[in-house]
């Protein structure tokens, strides 16, 4: 290594990946060296989904290259941990890194010496979003959104929302459609790059995710043109019939830097300026990444580090068995949500919680054990994501600091947005009995076990006060127990 050519070191981790953010905006090709590491701890320090190491090794890999030719110095290591790889370079010029994703990485990379310039890859500074929060009673989601479209000035005219509604909501939420075909999602080639990561982890990838910046591109255009008209129409529906339904499958690209939350939210406001898309789906699309995905950034820096480990409805049921093997349940939801999710390592936001955590939620589960087991099975998890959309909005255990009320619901409630039901060995309507459905015996029996907790909660006293009106409740506190032996033994 020439030390004496070398001003800056730009380290880029593996969720930075974009030339024109973070640290590579300001890079100086001729004396500033970029490094990426490739580190073990990261291969192997856990039970990762195939699909999802092969999507951040893979995409890291492209992205090296793509700077090579473009005139970059680059250095792709390979060490045991990332420090360990910084110290491999022997090079004394000062190290600079867009500000990690997470409290973890943040704190050892600055131990290290590492300097930070702000993260750029989100739409709101987190000292901006911190001085909203600490104005908030409640942290309303609805509230930040509307604040971000005027900051931002989308889909604002002289102040006011253009069609007139901050939200349509109202006009969407459906339920599946019956004889409607969803787009095929896009398929991708696997490149010379992508197969050679392949073989060094020993597995064979899906071709549903792009690992290059132009392939995140092509998905962006294929969401565009194909799906977002109906975006909005059935978001929060579940079918058999397709597994993306109109969703974007664009998380990956947004959380590895792939893609920049800006430039998607460009390219949907285009097309609904040329006309033909409705509306609530451009609103409800924008919403999700301008609201929710900053939202959710924000508060993970807000509520601090030590909210990961919240455990408010002291729930300790070691992970079930059905959440690493599909076929452990005859509860045909939540082996075809874990089926789907071993193939792709992907599912959409209904079955993370209105199924997988719903589950976690209503059976006790620790929620640090289930929030690990999300973290290593979905494509799209980071640190920063995963902790308050599993910790707060999944399974309740910060006691409500995010959401006010738990995201609790029985067997009826999923038969009316998704077509899992049909053909299932349980009767959604049925609360006891041996063909009750596990999800409405264990509503109930929720409800039930935190009643002094919950009956405190205005929003949930109509729900607790259902109680009241069993006849069937001892009956229906036998079957929960079985139902959760069940469950722990993957009879159920
Ligand atoms: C329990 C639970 C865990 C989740 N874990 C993750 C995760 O690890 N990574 C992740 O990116 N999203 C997560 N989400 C949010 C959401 O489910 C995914 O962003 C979405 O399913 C990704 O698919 P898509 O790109 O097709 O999304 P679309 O339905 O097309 O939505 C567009 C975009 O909105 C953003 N978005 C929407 N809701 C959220 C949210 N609650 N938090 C953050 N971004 C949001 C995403 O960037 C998404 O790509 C989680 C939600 C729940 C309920």
């Amino acid at each position: 290594m020439q030390e004496i050519l070398i001003n800056r070191v730009l380290y880029i981790p593996f969720d930075h990946l974009n030339q024109s953010f973070g640290v590579l905006a300001t890079a100086n090709k001729d004396s500033d060296l970029v490094v990426l590491i490739e580190s073990k701890r990261m291969l192997t320090g856990r039970n990762w989904h195939p699909e999802r190491l092969f999507f951040l090794v893979s995409s890291a890999r492209h992205f090296a290259a793509e700077l090579l030719q473009a005139g970059f110095k680059v250095e792709y290591i390979k060490a045991e941990t990332t420090i360990d790889g910084l110290k491999s370079l022997g090079i004394s010029a000062p190290i600079y890194c867009a500000e990690p994703s997470s409290f973890r990485q943040s704190a050892q990379l600055k131990e290290f010496g590492v300097s930070f310039i702000p993260n750029d890859f989100f739409l709101t500074p987190r000292t901006l979003f911190s001085e909203w929060a600490a104005k908030q009673k409640s942290f309303v989601m609805e509230n930040f959104y509307r604040a971000q479209r005027q900051r931002l000035n989308i889909l604002v005219e002289a102040g006011a929302p253009e069609g007139g509604q901050w939200n349509y909501d109202k006009d969407n939420r459906l339920g599946p459609p019956k004889n409607y075909v969803f787009p095929e999602p896009l398929s991708f080639q696997r490149d010379e790059i992508d197969l050679a990561v392949a073989k060094e982890l020993g597995m064979t990838p899906t071709s549903y995710w792009a690992t290059s910046r132009a392939s995140a591109l092509s998905a962006l255009e294929h969401f565009v043109e194909h799906n977002l008209t109906g975006f909005g129409p059935y978001e929060d529906a579940s079918t058999n019939s397709s597994w993306s339904l109109h969703h974007s499958l664009l998380s990956p690209y947004l959380n590895n830097g792939l893609l920049h939350a800006g430039e998607v939210v460009d390219a949907v406001v285009k097309k609904y300026r040329s006309g033909n898309v409705p509306i609530q789906s451009v609103e409800a699309f924008v919403r999700q990444v301008i609201g929710w995905r900053e939202h959710i950034n924000g508060m993970y820096w807000f509520l601090g580090e030590e909210y990961r480990e919240l455990n408010g409805l002291s729930a300790n049921r070691r992970i079930l068995p059905v959440f690493t093997d599909s076929k452990k349940t005859k509860m045909n939801c939540v082996g075809s949500v874990v089926a789907d999710l071993e193939s792709r390592a992907w599912v959409h936001h209904i079955p993370r919680l209105m199924i997988l955590s719903n589950l976690a939620l209503l059976t006790g589960t620790n929620p640090q054990q289930f929030l690990d087991w999300m973290r290593e099975n979905f494509i799209d998890a980071a640190e920063w994501v995963m902790v308050p959309n599993v910790i707060g909005m999944g399974v309740h255990a910060d006691s409500g600091r995010l959401m006010t009320k738990p995201y609790a619901g029985g067997g009826s409630y999923i038969s009316r947005m998704t077509e899992y039901c049909k053909g299932c060995s349980y009767d959604p309507k049925l609360r006891s009995g041996e063909n009750a459905c596990p999800f409405t015996t264990l509503y109930w029996d929720f409800l039930d076990r935190h009643h002094e907790t919950f009956k405190k909660n205005h929003r949930m006293s109509q729900q607790v006060n259902g109680l009241k009106r069993l006849s069937d409740l001892p009956e229906l506190r036998e079957r929960a127990k079985e139902v959760l032996l069940g469950l722990d033994q993957g009879t159920i």
